[in-house]
């Protein structure tokens, strides 16, 4: 999409030249013309369902009433443990996109996610705030970092990355291609890390559409009971809750 949009600017902005050169046009058409620019790459980097600057699984392609849960930031010393619980009382799995730090400060927990059948994935090592600024080399040194701390605890070698923040550009492109990582964005954000547990929950109970990913944050207090109601209503609503990679159909670790 980003290549299309390269060569739409390039060529309106080569018409504009003309038409200045014939004296046509103002040369001042190309500042609109930049902006517009700017604009759709920061939308395109900001909203990763759009697959601007590469290609993310955001949602299962499926019209049976079945959605895959997701966790990300953790693991927490308290808030993972109850989360795992519940989703052992419910009988369901879900996918961690954990970060490197957090896995090595509290492998015991880890090992508990994936004992318990779930999924782990990479959420980079240390969720700077500044992660979209990095290098490509550097965006290249959080994957495999976090991927050897995931790996030592776990035995396996994840495929999965989740970008933090959901941002992605052309530096996160080229070190996803270099790791042979798969992008895993959502489709569906619970918010829980902003919104009140009334909120979150009138959300998803009016969003929630058969293929969903959903958005949690197993590193803040709220999620657990937001999560538990929401398995009761998904149970009402004879919706079923499966792992991310029979959802999306692709693998979850290195063979
Ligand atoms: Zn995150």
């Amino acid at each position: 999409m980003r290549a299309r949009v390269n060569i739409i600017t390039l060529i309106v902005i080569t018409l504009i030249s003309f038409g200045w050169y014939f004296s046509l046009v103002s040369i001042r058409y190309i500042v609109p013309v930049i902006l517009i620019y700017i604009v759709i790459n920061i939308v395109g980097a900001s909203k990763i369902q759009l697959n601007y600057f590469f290609v993310s699984h955001c949602k299962g392609i499926t019209e049976n009433r079945e959605i895959a849960l997701t966790f990300d930031d953790g693991p927490h010393p308290e808030i993972t443990p109850s989360i795992l619980k519940l989703l052992e009382d419910y009988n369901v799995t879900a996918t961690f996109f954990c970060t490197g730090k957090n896995a090595t400060q509290h492998p015991h927990i880890l090992t508990e996610i994936i004992n318990k059948g779930h999924i782990i994935g990479n959420h980079s090592y240390g969720h700077s705030k500044l992660f979209d600024l990095f290098s490509p080399s550097k965006m290249h040194g959080e994957i495999t970092d976090t991927n050897t701390a995931l790996t030592k605890i776990t035995k396996k070698s994840p495929l999965l990355f989740r970008p933090p923040y959901g941002v992605t550009n052309p530096m996160l492109g080229r070190a996803l291609k270099k790791t042979n990582m798969i992008s895993v964005g959502w489709s569906l954000r619970s918010f829980d890390t902003v919104k009140n547990n009334h909120e979150v929950l009138k959300k998803l109970k009016s969003n929630t559409k058969p293929g969903d990913i959903v958005l949690f944050h197993d590193t803040v207090p709220n999620t657990i009971n937001i999560v538990k109601d929401y398995l009761i209503w998904l149970q009402e609503s004879d919706y079923k809750v499966v792992s991310l990679t029979s959802l999306l159909k692709i693998p979850a670790y290195e063979e």
